[in-house]
């Protein structure tokens, strides 16, 4: 076991690391860095993990189970102070919606209609309104790995709906691009389908996309959130997210 001090030091190494690899990738395509949110991905990882994170400047932290991620919430609110916005990333249960809408501040994952309706009324009755993603796939048809999210076909029908709903708010798209395949094809078609969401939808600026391996064709194709985990905490034990 690593001691606290140990860990502190191998994620503001890893940070550092990784800033410089977002620095590169924005100075690459000519964008501003300030663009781009660091989402702290901390899944199957300890609290203490996410608190140290927080207090290394990274205040954005993902979570894909809705368990895992209630649990944390609270145990990181009692290891530190510093502030956390809580990104749900992951596939989601709509049993679980409710729970995820009242400490979500970011659901990127919504991929059906009826997903949208129970996180709308989870909101209600937390009194807020949450901002959500759609998850969009960027799969072909039938892929033996499917990565989740709506297909584009279906994205303007379930814009409207999120968009009617009363307590959310379309604030964009996510995806994760296909396992194992060349990533720069999938971003620059997620790119295409973000601009023509805003046509309909012009506050949905979010473009949640890039992971640790593919995170520069991300940032060249728009990405204004990169959800990294394995290089900032190191390697998961266990993979389901
Ligand atoms: C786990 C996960 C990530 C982080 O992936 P890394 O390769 O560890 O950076 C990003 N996005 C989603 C949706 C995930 O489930």
């Amino acid at each position: 076991m690593t001691s606290p001090d140990a860990r502190r030091a191998e994620i503001a190494a890893n940070l550092a690391r990784l800033r410089q690899r977002i620095d590169a990738a924005c100075q690459a395509a000519s964008r501003d860095p300030a663009e781009v949110t660091l989402i702290g991905v901390t899944k199957f990882f300890p609290a203490q993990d996410a608190a140290l994170l927080a207090e290394a400047g990274v205040p954005d932290l993902g979570e894909s189970r809705d368990q895992e991620a209630a649990a944390k919430v609270e145990e990181v609110a009692r290891l530190t102070d510093a502030a956390v916005t809580w990104h749900f990333i992951g596939r989601l249960q709509t049993n679980k919606a409710r729970s995820v809408a009242r400490y979500a501040g970011l659901v990127h994952s919504v991929d059906r209609p009826q997903l949208a309706s129970a996180l709308d009324a989870g909101a209600d009755r937390a009194a807020r309104v949450l901002p959500v993603l759609i998850q969009v796939s960027l799969d072909e048809p039938g892929a033996a790995d499917d990565r989740g999210g709506v297909r584009a076909e279906q994205l303007p029908e379930l814009a409207g709906h999120i968009a009617a709903a009363g307590s959310l708010r379309l604030a964009g798209l996510m995806a994760v691009a296909p396992l194992g395949a060349d990533p720069e094809p999938a971003f620059e078609r997620l790119a295409g389908l973000a601009a023509q969401l805003r046509v309909d939808h012009p506050g949905a600026t979010i473009l949640s996309a890039g992971m640790s391996g593919d995170l520069e064709a991300a940032i060249r194709h728009g990405a204004t959130h990169v959800r990294v985990g394995t290089a900032l905490l190191g390697r998961r034990t266990a993979n389901f997210g």
